[in-house]
Protein backbone atom coordinates (compact mmCIF):
# COMPACT_ATOMS: atom_id res chain seq x y z
CA UNK A 1 0.00 0.00 0.00
CA UNK A 2 1.41 3.46 -0.98
CA UNK A 3 0.92 6.94 1.00
CA UNK A 4 -1.61 7.82 -1.35
CA UNK A 5 -3.63 4.86 -0.56
CA UNK A 6 -3.64 5.70 3.18
CA UNK A 7 -4.32 9.70 2.70
CA UNK A 8 -7.08 9.03 0.45
CA UNK A 9 -8.24 6.39 3.18
CA UNK A 10 -7.67 8.79 6.08
CA UNK A 11 -10.33 11.46 4.20
CA UNK A 12 -12.52 8.51 3.47
CA UNK A 13 -13.07 7.57 6.89
CA UNK A 14 -12.79 11.44 8.31
CA UNK A 15 -15.84 11.21 5.85
CA UNK A 16 -17.43 7.74 7.34
CA UNK A 17 -16.71 8.80 11.12
CA UNK A 18 -18.86 12.24 10.37
CA UNK A 19 -21.48 10.43 8.43
CA UNK A 20 -21.96 8.46 11.52
CA UNK A 21 -22.26 11.25 13.92
CA UNK A 22 -23.83 14.07 11.65
CA UNK A 23 -26.16 11.86 8.78
CA UNK A 24 -26.98 8.63 9.65
CA UNK A 25 -29.67 7.82 12.28
CA UNK A 26 -29.27 4.74 14.43
CA UNK A 27 -31.62 2.86 12.78
CA UNK A 28 -29.43 3.25 9.50
CA UNK A 29 -29.89 -0.39 9.47
CA UNK A 30 -33.71 0.16 8.59
CA UNK A 31 -33.38 2.72 6.03
CA UNK A 32 -30.44 3.72 3.45
CA UNK A 33 -27.17 4.50 3.97
CA UNK A 34 -26.82 8.21 3.30
CA UNK A 35 -23.29 9.58 1.79
CA UNK A 36 -23.87 7.19 -0.83
CA UNK A 37 -20.94 8.82 -3.38
CA UNK A 38 -18.91 7.58 -0.62
CA UNK A 39 -19.50 4.19 -0.85
CA UNK A 40 -17.16 2.95 -3.05
CA UNK A 41 -14.15 4.79 -1.79
CA UNK A 42 -15.12 4.05 1.36
CA UNK A 43 -15.86 0.43 1.17
CA UNK A 44 -12.17 0.65 -0.73
CA UNK A 45 -11.14 1.92 2.22
CA UNK A 46 -12.74 -0.11 4.67
CA UNK A 47 -11.14 -3.24 3.14
CA UNK A 48 -7.53 -1.78 3.32
CA UNK A 49 -8.28 -1.00 6.88
CA UNK A 50 -10.23 -4.06 8.40
CA UNK A 51 -6.95 -5.56 6.47
CA UNK A 52 -4.82 -3.00 8.23
CA UNK A 53 -6.07 -3.74 11.48
CA UNK A 54 -6.25 -7.52 10.77
CA UNK A 55 -3.11 -8.40 9.82
CA UNK A 56 -1.01 -7.65 12.57
CA UNK A 57 -1.98 -10.24 14.78
CA UNK A 58 0.85 -11.18 17.46
CA UNK A 59 1.70 -14.36 17.53
CA UNK A 60 0.12 -14.95 20.89
CA UNK A 61 -3.10 -13.41 18.93
CA UNK A 62 -2.35 -16.51 16.26
CA UNK A 63 -2.16 -19.01 18.62
CA UNK A 64 -5.19 -17.66 20.67
CA UNK A 65 -7.30 -17.67 17.13
CA UNK A 66 -6.33 -21.31 16.67
CA UNK A 67 -7.08 -22.46 20.07
CA UNK A 68 -10.47 -20.65 19.74
CA UNK A 69 -11.16 -22.70 16.28
CA UNK A 70 -10.28 -25.86 17.25
CA UNK A 71 -12.36 -25.60 20.34
CA UNK A 72 -15.23 -24.06 18.39
CA UNK A 73 -14.94 -27.17 15.72
CA UNK A 74 -14.85 -29.49 18.58
CA UNK A 75 -18.18 -27.75 20.06
CA UNK A 76 -20.51 -28.05 16.83
CA UNK A 77 -19.48 -31.70 16.34
CA UNK A 78 -20.53 -32.68 19.66
CA UNK A 79 -24.38 -32.70 19.19
CA UNK A 80 -26.26 -30.89 22.19
CA UNK A 81 -30.22 -30.41 21.09
CA UNK A 82 -32.31 -31.16 23.75
CA UNK A 83 -34.10 -34.24 21.40
CA UNK A 84 -30.95 -36.62 20.97
CA UNK A 85 -27.94 -34.12 21.65
CA UNK A 86 -25.64 -34.36 25.03
CA UNK A 87 -24.61 -30.43 27.47
CA UNK A 88 -22.87 -33.14 29.39
CA UNK A 89 -20.53 -34.33 26.42
CA UNK A 90 -19.70 -30.66 25.54
CA UNK A 91 -19.22 -30.07 29.31
CA UNK A 92 -16.56 -32.71 29.69
CA UNK A 93 -14.37 -31.82 26.33
CA UNK A 94 -14.15 -28.60 27.84
CA UNK A 95 -12.91 -29.50 31.50
CA UNK A 96 -10.25 -31.22 29.33
CA UNK A 97 -9.18 -28.08 27.39
CA UNK A 98 -9.06 -26.08 30.85
CA UNK A 99 -7.27 -28.52 32.65
CA UNK A 100 -4.52 -29.08 29.58
CA UNK A 101 -3.99 -25.37 29.91
CA UNK A 102 -3.02 -25.67 33.43
CA UNK A 103 -6.74 -24.84 35.87
CA UNK A 104 -6.41 -27.12 38.58
CA UNK A 105 -9.52 -29.64 38.94
CA UNK A 106 -10.45 -27.46 42.23
CA UNK A 107 -11.19 -24.11 39.67
CA UNK A 108 -13.15 -26.96 37.23
CA UNK A 109 -16.50 -27.89 37.81
CA UNK A 110 -19.06 -30.11 35.83
CA UNK A 111 -22.83 -29.91 37.68
CA UNK A 112 -26.60 -30.01 36.77
CA UNK A 113 -29.95 -31.70 37.07
CA UNK A 114 -28.79 -34.72 35.35
CA UNK A 115 -26.63 -36.69 33.49
CA UNK A 116 -27.58 -35.43 29.99
CA UNK A 117 -27.50 -31.82 31.09
CA UNK A 118 -24.94 -31.25 32.95
CA UNK A 119 -23.01 -27.35 33.39
CA UNK A 120 -19.28 -26.30 33.25
CA UNK A 121 -17.89 -23.65 35.77
CA UNK A 122 -14.18 -22.52 35.30
CA UNK A 123 -12.26 -19.66 37.54
CA UNK A 124 -9.34 -17.81 37.23
CA UNK A 125 -8.59 -16.22 39.78
CA UNK A 126 -8.05 -12.72 40.41
CA UNK A 127 -6.13 -10.13 42.94
CA UNK A 128 -9.73 -10.11 45.11
CA UNK A 129 -9.55 -6.11 44.44
CA UNK A 130 -13.34 -6.68 43.19
CA UNK A 131 -16.38 -9.12 43.34
CA UNK A 132 -16.11 -11.64 40.71
CA UNK A 133 -17.27 -11.44 36.67
CA UNK A 134 -19.10 -13.77 35.41
CA UNK A 135 -19.05 -14.91 31.94
CA UNK A 136 -22.14 -16.85 30.72
CA UNK A 137 -22.62 -18.89 27.68
CA UNK A 138 -24.84 -21.30 26.55
CA UNK A 139 -23.92 -25.28 25.63
CA UNK A 140 -26.96 -26.38 23.80
CA UNK A 141 -28.56 -25.58 20.11
CA UNK A 142 -31.74 -25.60 18.28
CA UNK A 143 -32.64 -28.55 16.75
CA UNK A 144 -31.36 -29.00 13.29
CA UNK A 145 -32.61 -31.37 10.73
CA UNK A 146 -30.21 -32.96 7.89
CA UNK A 147 -32.75 -32.54 5.42
CA UNK A 148 -33.42 -29.19 5.62
CA UNK A 149 -29.81 -28.09 5.06
CA UNK A 150 -27.85 -28.15 2.49
CA UNK A 151 -24.90 -29.75 4.29
CA UNK A 152 -24.60 -31.78 7.87
CA UNK A 153 -25.36 -29.08 10.27
CA UNK A 154 -23.52 -31.09 13.09
CA UNK A 155 -19.94 -31.20 11.03
CA UNK A 156 -18.07 -28.28 10.93
CA UNK A 157 -17.43 -27.10 7.50
CA UNK A 158 -15.75 -23.77 6.23
CA UNK A 159 -16.33 -22.42 2.77
CA UNK A 160 -16.05 -19.57 1.26
CA UNK A 161 -15.28 -17.34 4.03
CA UNK A 162 -17.81 -18.78 6.53
CA UNK A 163 -18.04 -21.18 8.94
CA UNK A 164 -21.20 -23.71 8.65
CA UNK A 165 -22.49 -25.71 11.16
CA UNK A 166 -26.00 -25.33 13.76
CA UNK A 167 -24.26 -23.35 16.75
CA UNK A 168 -21.89 -21.34 14.18
CA UNK A 169 -23.30 -18.37 15.18
CA UNK A 170 -25.70 -19.24 18.43
CA UNK A 171 -23.85 -19.70 20.54
CA UNK A 172 -20.64 -22.08 20.26
CA UNK A 173 -18.92 -19.45 18.43
CA UNK A 174 -19.04 -17.42 21.78
CA UNK A 175 -18.41 -20.25 23.73
CA UNK A 176 -15.10 -21.12 22.47
CA UNK A 177 -14.01 -17.32 22.29
CA UNK A 178 -14.61 -16.77 26.01
CA UNK A 179 -13.07 -20.43 26.36
CA UNK A 180 -9.76 -19.62 24.53
CA UNK A 181 -9.24 -15.63 26.02
CA UNK A 182 -9.57 -17.60 29.85
CA UNK A 183 -7.13 -20.25 28.20
CA UNK A 184 -4.88 -17.67 26.81
CA UNK A 185 -5.03 -15.46 30.46
CA UNK A 186 -3.85 -18.36 32.32
CA UNK A 187 -0.98 -19.41 29.88
CA UNK A 188 0.26 -15.71 30.00
CA UNK A 189 -0.06 -16.03 33.88
CA UNK A 190 -2.33 -12.61 33.35
CA UNK A 191 -3.81 -11.89 37.46
CA UNK A 192 -7.52 -9.88 36.66
CA UNK A 193 -8.66 -7.41 39.29
CA UNK A 194 -11.74 -9.74 40.14
CA UNK A 195 -11.53 -13.35 39.51
CA UNK A 196 -13.28 -14.25 36.18
CA UNK A 197 -15.47 -16.94 36.14
CA UNK A 198 -16.88 -18.83 33.06
CA UNK A 199 -20.36 -20.68 33.01
CA UNK A 200 -20.92 -22.40 29.61
CA UNK A 201 -24.76 -24.58 30.54
CA UNK A 202 -27.28 -26.24 29.28
CA UNK A 203 -31.11 -25.48 27.75
CA UNK A 204 -31.25 -21.77 27.31
CA UNK A 205 -33.08 -22.71 23.65
CA UNK A 206 -35.64 -24.78 25.53
CA UNK A 207 -35.77 -27.77 27.26
CA UNK A 208 -36.76 -27.92 31.06
CA UNK A 209 -32.72 -28.20 32.88
CA UNK A 210 -31.60 -24.49 32.37
CA UNK A 211 -28.26 -24.46 33.28
CA UNK A 212 -28.26 -21.11 34.46
CA UNK A 213 -31.28 -21.04 36.46
CA UNK A 214 -30.11 -24.31 38.18
CA UNK A 215 -26.77 -22.78 39.04
CA UNK A 216 -28.41 -19.57 40.19
CA UNK A 217 -30.75 -21.96 42.81
CA UNK A 218 -28.71 -24.53 43.46
CA UNK A 219 -24.90 -23.00 43.45
CA UNK A 220 -25.45 -19.08 43.90
CA UNK A 221 -21.66 -18.97 45.43
CA UNK A 222 -20.05 -21.10 42.75
CA UNK A 223 -21.06 -18.08 40.15
CA UNK A 224 -21.50 -14.98 42.26
CA UNK A 225 -20.31 -11.80 40.47
CA UNK A 226 -20.79 -8.16 40.44
CA UNK A 227 -22.06 -7.95 37.29
CA UNK A 228 -22.15 -10.46 33.80
CA UNK A 229 -21.13 -10.62 30.57
CA UNK A 230 -23.32 -12.82 27.69
CA UNK A 231 -21.90 -13.69 24.66
CA UNK A 232 -25.32 -14.18 23.76
CA UNK A 233 -26.04 -11.20 22.03
CA UNK A 234 -24.82 -7.66 20.92
CA UNK A 235 -21.53 -7.47 18.43
CA UNK A 236 -21.01 -4.94 15.35
CA UNK A 237 -23.81 -4.86 13.41
CA UNK A 238 -23.11 -4.53 9.95
CA UNK A 239 -24.66 -3.94 6.30
CA UNK A 240 -23.36 -5.61 3.75
CA UNK A 241 -20.01 -5.69 5.16
CA UNK A 242 -19.67 -2.11 6.50
CA UNK A 243 -20.20 -1.77 10.26
CA UNK A 244 -22.51 0.28 11.57
CA UNK A 245 -22.91 0.25 15.20
CA UNK A 246 -21.35 -2.03 18.06
CA UNK A 247 -24.61 -3.25 20.17
CA UNK A 248 -24.62 -3.60 23.54
CA UNK A 249 -28.05 -5.37 24.96
CA UNK A 250 -27.95 -4.03 28.77
CA UNK A 251 -31.56 -5.27 29.63
CA UNK A 252 -34.21 -7.53 28.00
CA UNK A 253 -37.77 -7.80 27.83
CA UNK A 254 -39.60 -10.73 29.99
CA UNK A 255 -41.32 -13.84 27.98
CA UNK A 256 -44.85 -14.58 28.32
CA UNK A 257 -47.43 -16.37 26.92
CA UNK A 258 -51.24 -16.30 27.36
CA UNK A 259 -53.91 -18.39 26.91
CA UNK A 260 -57.33 -16.86 26.07
CA UNK A 261 -60.25 -20.13 26.04
CA UNK A 262 -64.31 -19.38 25.45
CA UNK A 263 -66.25 -21.83 25.81
CA UNK A 264 -69.73 -22.92 25.09
CA UNK A 265 -72.07 -25.98 25.59
CA UNK A 266 -72.22 -26.15 21.56
CA UNK A 267 -75.33 -27.66 19.82
CA UNK A 268 -76.46 -27.73 15.90
CA UNK A 269 -75.08 -25.50 13.47
CA UNK A 270 -78.45 -25.38 12.32
CA UNK A 271 -79.64 -23.41 15.03
CA UNK A 272 -77.51 -20.55 16.18
CA UNK A 273 -77.50 -18.54 19.54
CA UNK A 274 -76.02 -15.31 20.20
CA UNK A 275 -73.31 -16.84 22.73
CA UNK A 276 -70.74 -18.28 20.12
CA UNK A 277 -67.30 -19.08 21.49
CA UNK A 278 -65.63 -18.39 18.26
CA UNK A 279 -67.11 -14.98 18.10
CA UNK A 280 -66.40 -14.37 21.56
CA UNK A 281 -62.80 -15.21 21.38
CA UNK A 282 -62.76 -13.00 17.71
CA UNK A 283 -64.00 -10.05 20.10
CA UNK A 284 -61.34 -10.29 23.20
CA UNK A 285 -58.57 -10.94 20.46
CA UNK A 286 -59.86 -7.53 18.53
CA UNK A 287 -59.79 -5.70 21.95
CA UNK A 288 -56.14 -6.80 22.19
CA UNK A 289 -55.02 -6.03 19.05
CA UNK A 290 -56.56 -2.72 19.55
CA UNK A 291 -54.98 -2.09 23.02
CA UNK A 292 -51.86 -0.02 22.97
CA UNK A 293 -49.65 -0.75 26.88
CA UNK A 294 -48.39 2.87 28.02
CA UNK A 295 -45.47 3.96 26.96
CA UNK A 296 -42.12 3.46 29.13
CA UNK A 297 -38.65 4.28 28.99
CA UNK A 298 -35.47 2.62 31.23
CA UNK A 299 -32.32 3.25 32.27
CA UNK A 300 -30.63 1.62 28.91
CA UNK A 301 -33.68 2.23 26.23
CA UNK A 302 -33.09 6.35 27.58
CA UNK A 303 -29.32 5.94 26.98
CA UNK A 304 -29.80 4.21 23.57
CA UNK A 305 -32.19 7.32 22.69
CA UNK A 306 -30.25 9.89 23.90
CA UNK A 307 -27.68 8.43 22.52
CA UNK A 308 -29.60 8.32 18.99
CA UNK A 309 -31.00 11.72 19.20
CA UNK A 310 -27.88 13.15 18.94
CA UNK A 311 -26.94 10.68 15.74
CA UNK A 312 -30.16 11.66 13.82
CA UNK A 313 -31.21 14.99 11.93
CA UNK A 314 -34.42 16.17 10.66
CA UNK A 315 -37.95 15.73 12.11
CA UNK A 316 -36.54 12.06 13.31
CA UNK A 317 -34.06 13.72 15.87
CA UNK A 318 -37.00 16.28 16.60
CA UNK A 319 -39.66 13.12 17.35
CA UNK A 320 -36.93 11.87 19.57
CA UNK A 321 -35.73 15.06 21.51
CA UNK A 322 -39.52 15.47 21.80
CA UNK A 323 -40.19 11.61 23.29
CA UNK A 324 -36.90 12.25 25.60
CA UNK A 325 -38.87 14.82 27.60
CA UNK A 326 -40.90 14.77 30.41
CA UNK A 327 -43.57 14.27 30.05
CA UNK A 328 -42.70 12.73 26.52
CA UNK A 329 -44.41 14.38 23.37
CA UNK A 330 -47.36 12.02 23.03
CA UNK A 331 -47.57 12.79 19.12
CA UNK A 332 -43.65 12.03 18.87
CA UNK A 333 -44.21 8.89 20.75
CA UNK A 334 -47.38 7.81 18.33
CA UNK A 335 -44.93 8.82 14.93
CA UNK A 336 -42.20 7.17 16.39
CA UNK A 337 -44.36 3.88 17.34
CA UNK A 338 -45.02 3.18 13.89
CA UNK A 339 -41.72 1.45 13.65
CA UNK A 340 -41.83 -2.00 14.73
CA UNK A 341 -38.83 -1.50 16.52
CA UNK A 342 -39.13 1.53 18.35
CA UNK A 343 -42.91 0.56 19.34
CA UNK A 344 -41.65 -2.43 21.07
CA UNK A 345 -38.67 -0.70 22.48
CA UNK A 346 -40.99 1.66 23.99
CA UNK A 347 -43.98 -0.22 25.09
CA UNK A 348 -45.05 -3.67 26.28
CA UNK A 349 -46.48 -5.77 23.23
CA UNK A 350 -49.10 -8.63 23.03
CA UNK A 351 -49.98 -10.15 20.08
CA UNK A 352 -51.89 -13.18 18.70
CA UNK A 353 -49.65 -15.88 17.50
CA UNK A 354 -51.52 -19.26 17.54
CA UNK A 355 -55.52 -20.07 17.17
CA UNK A 356 -58.03 -23.27 17.59
CA UNK A 357 -61.20 -23.97 17.54
CA UNK A 358 -64.21 -25.74 16.90
CA UNK A 359 -64.54 -29.74 16.63
CA UNK A 360 -66.90 -30.13 13.20
CA UNK A 361 -67.91 -28.27 10.43
CA UNK A 362 -71.57 -28.91 11.09
CA UNK A 363 -71.50 -27.75 14.90
CA UNK A 364 -71.47 -24.89 17.07
CA UNK A 365 -68.36 -24.53 19.07
CA UNK A 366 -67.61 -25.56 22.41
CA UNK A 367 -64.31 -24.08 22.63
CA UNK A 368 -62.28 -21.38 20.98
CA UNK A 369 -58.75 -20.80 22.05
CA UNK A 370 -55.77 -18.56 21.14
CA UNK A 371 -52.41 -18.07 22.72
CA UNK A 372 -51.09 -14.40 22.83
CA UNK A 373 -47.09 -13.46 23.16
CA UNK A 374 -45.94 -10.98 25.41
CA UNK A 375 -42.73 -8.97 25.21
CA UNK A 376 -43.06 -7.26 29.10
CA UNK A 377 -41.27 -4.17 29.70
CA UNK A 378 -38.31 -4.76 33.05
CA UNK A 379 -40.61 -4.35 36.22
CA UNK A 380 -43.73 -5.38 35.08
CA UNK A 381 -44.67 -9.70 36.06
CA UNK A 382 -46.47 -11.75 34.23
CA UNK A 383 -49.60 -11.38 36.93
CA UNK A 384 -49.42 -8.05 36.10
CA UNK A 385 -49.71 -8.67 32.18
CA UNK A 386 -52.57 -11.17 32.79
CA UNK A 387 -54.79 -8.52 35.25
CA UNK A 388 -54.18 -6.08 32.37
CA UNK A 389 -55.49 -8.48 29.25
CA UNK A 390 -58.55 -9.51 31.52
CA UNK A 391 -59.52 -6.17 31.92
CA UNK A 392 -58.79 -5.08 28.23
CA UNK A 393 -61.00 -7.66 27.50
CA UNK A 394 -63.66 -7.00 30.10
CA UNK A 395 -65.46 -10.11 29.20
CA UNK A 396 -65.56 -12.33 32.02
CA UNK A 397 -66.69 -15.64 29.39
CA UNK A 398 -63.14 -15.17 28.22
CA UNK A 399 -60.83 -16.70 30.32
CA UNK A 400 -57.03 -15.60 30.77
CA UNK A 401 -54.44 -18.15 31.90
CA UNK A 402 -50.72 -18.00 31.84
CA UNK A 403 -48.77 -21.06 30.06
CA UNK A 404 -45.82 -22.13 32.25
CA UNK A 405 -42.78 -23.11 30.24
CA UNK A 406 -43.62 -26.46 30.08
CA UNK A 407 -47.49 -25.71 28.91
CA UNK A 408 -49.22 -25.77 32.39
CA UNK A 409 -51.83 -23.65 32.15
CA UNK A 410 -52.01 -21.30 35.45
CA UNK A 411 -54.83 -19.51 36.88
CA UNK A 412 -52.79 -16.94 38.73
CA UNK A 413 -49.38 -15.42 36.43
CA UNK A 414 -45.81 -15.98 37.66
CA UNK A 415 -44.63 -13.54 39.69
CA UNK A 416 -41.50 -13.24 37.67
CA UNK A 417 -40.55 -10.07 36.31
CA UNK A 418 -38.29 -8.73 34.53
CA UNK A 419 -35.11 -6.59 36.60
CA UNK A 420 -35.58 -2.77 36.38
CA UNK A 421 -31.36 -2.09 34.86
CA UNK A 422 -29.27 -0.02 36.56
CA UNK A 423 -27.63 2.97 34.19
CA UNK A 424 -24.81 1.68 31.95
CA UNK A 425 -22.16 0.52 34.05
CA UNK A 426 -18.28 2.31 33.31
CA UNK A 427 -16.30 -0.85 33.91
CA UNK A 428 -18.47 -2.68 30.58
CA UNK A 429 -18.96 0.44 28.56
CA UNK A 430 -15.14 2.41 29.00
CA UNK A 431 -13.16 -0.89 27.76
CA UNK A 432 -15.58 -1.36 25.69
CA UNK A 433 -15.47 2.01 23.54
CA UNK A 434 -11.78 1.76 23.83
CA UNK A 435 -11.79 -1.14 22.06
CA UNK A 436 -14.26 -0.37 19.45
CA UNK A 437 -12.33 2.61 18.63
CA UNK A 438 -9.23 0.61 17.62
CA UNK A 439 -10.92 -2.24 16.37
CA UNK A 440 -13.81 -0.18 14.43
CA UNK A 441 -12.50 3.13 14.22
CA UNK A 442 -15.90 5.79 13.99
CA UNK A 443 -18.64 3.42 14.39
CA UNK A 444 -21.01 4.02 18.27
CA UNK A 445 -21.35 1.68 21.17
CA UNK A 446 -25.29 1.93 21.60
CA UNK A 447 -26.40 -0.18 25.08
CA UNK A 448 -29.86 -1.58 23.58
CA UNK A 449 -33.17 -3.25 25.38
CA UNK A 450 -32.97 -6.68 23.68
CA UNK A 451 -36.45 -7.50 22.61
CA UNK A 452 -35.75 -11.07 22.77
CA UNK A 453 -35.14 -12.94 25.34
CA UNK A 454 -31.93 -14.69 27.37
CA UNK A 455 -30.06 -16.24 29.60
CA UNK A 456 -29.34 -12.98 31.66
CA UNK A 457 -33.36 -12.92 32.47
CA UNK A 458 -32.29 -15.36 35.21
CA UNK A 459 -28.70 -13.59 36.05
CA UNK A 460 -30.66 -10.37 35.84
CA UNK A 461 -33.55 -11.37 38.35
CA UNK A 462 -30.62 -12.40 40.87
CA UNK A 463 -28.94 -9.02 40.96
CA UNK A 464 -26.43 -9.26 38.88
CA UNK A 465 -26.58 -7.29 36.12
CA UNK A 466 -26.15 -8.34 32.69
CA UNK A 467 -24.77 -6.86 29.35
CA UNK A 468 -24.86 -9.20 25.89
CA UNK A 469 -21.09 -8.35 24.38
CA UNK A 470 -19.15 -9.49 21.97
CA UNK A 471 -16.88 -8.38 18.94
CA UNK A 472 -18.56 -10.65 16.06
CA UNK A 473 -19.75 -8.88 13.04
CA UNK A 474 -22.76 -9.87 11.68
CA UNK A 475 -25.03 -8.84 8.41
CA UNK A 476 -28.62 -7.63 9.68
CA UNK A 477 -29.59 -9.19 5.90
CA UNK A 478 -27.91 -12.52 7.30
CA UNK A 479 -29.02 -13.66 10.81
CA UNK A 480 -29.23 -17.54 10.77
CA UNK A 481 -29.64 -18.46 14.41
CA UNK A 482 -31.96 -21.28 14.72
CA UNK A 483 -32.44 -21.38 10.71
CA UNK A 484 -31.05 -23.38 7.99
CA UNK A 485 -27.09 -23.52 7.19
CA UNK A 486 -26.24 -20.75 10.61
CA UNK A 487 -22.79 -20.01 9.49
CA UNK A 488 -20.62 -16.56 11.08
CA UNK A 489 -17.71 -15.17 8.78
CA UNK A 490 -14.48 -16.69 9.24
CA UNK A 491 -12.81 -13.34 9.74
CA UNK A 492 -15.53 -12.16 12.00
CA UNK A 493 -15.16 -15.07 14.07
CA UNK A 494 -10.91 -14.28 13.96
CA UNK A 495 -11.39 -10.39 14.54
CA UNK A 496 -14.12 -11.70 17.62
CA UNK A 497 -11.62 -13.79 19.37
CA UNK A 498 -9.15 -10.52 19.09
CA UNK A 499 -11.30 -8.37 20.41
CA UNK A 500 -12.84 -10.52 23.57
CA UNK A 501 -9.20 -10.85 25.78
CA UNK A 502 -8.72 -7.10 24.52
CA UNK A 503 -11.99 -6.35 26.21
CA UNK A 504 -12.20 -8.79 28.98
CA UNK A 505 -8.27 -7.63 29.65
CA UNK A 506 -9.92 -3.83 29.51
CA UNK A 507 -13.29 -4.75 32.03
CA UNK A 508 -10.36 -6.81 34.63
CA UNK A 509 -7.50 -3.99 34.47
CA UNK A 510 -7.95 -0.89 36.78
ZN1 LIG B 1 -28.41 -18.14 22.02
Amino acid sequence: MDLGTLGFCGVNLLVFTFSVRRNIPLHVWRTNLGSRKWCVGLFFCLTVTASMLAQPASPAEEATRKLALDIFKQLIEINTTDSVGNVTTASDAMKQRFLAAGFPESDIEVLGPNDRKKNIVVRLHGSGKHKPVLLIGHLDVVEARREDWTTDPFQFLEKDGYYYGRGTSDMKDGDAIMSATLIRMKKEGYVPNRDIILAMTADEEGGGSNGVSWLVKNRRELIDAEFVLNHDGGGVLADHGKPLLMEVDATEKLYGDFVLTATNSGGHSSLPRPENAIYELADALTQIQHYQFPFELNNITRAYYERQAKMSTGEHAADLQAMLQTPPDKDAVARLSKDPVDNSTMHTTCVATRLTGGHANNALPQMAQANVNCRIEPGHSLEEIRLTLEKVIGDPKVKVQFRENNDELMDHGSDRHGYVPPAPRKEVFDPLEKVVAAMWPGIPVLPTMSTGATDGVYTNAAGMPTYCVSGEQYDRDDIRAHGKDERIGVESFARGVDFYYLFLKGVTTD
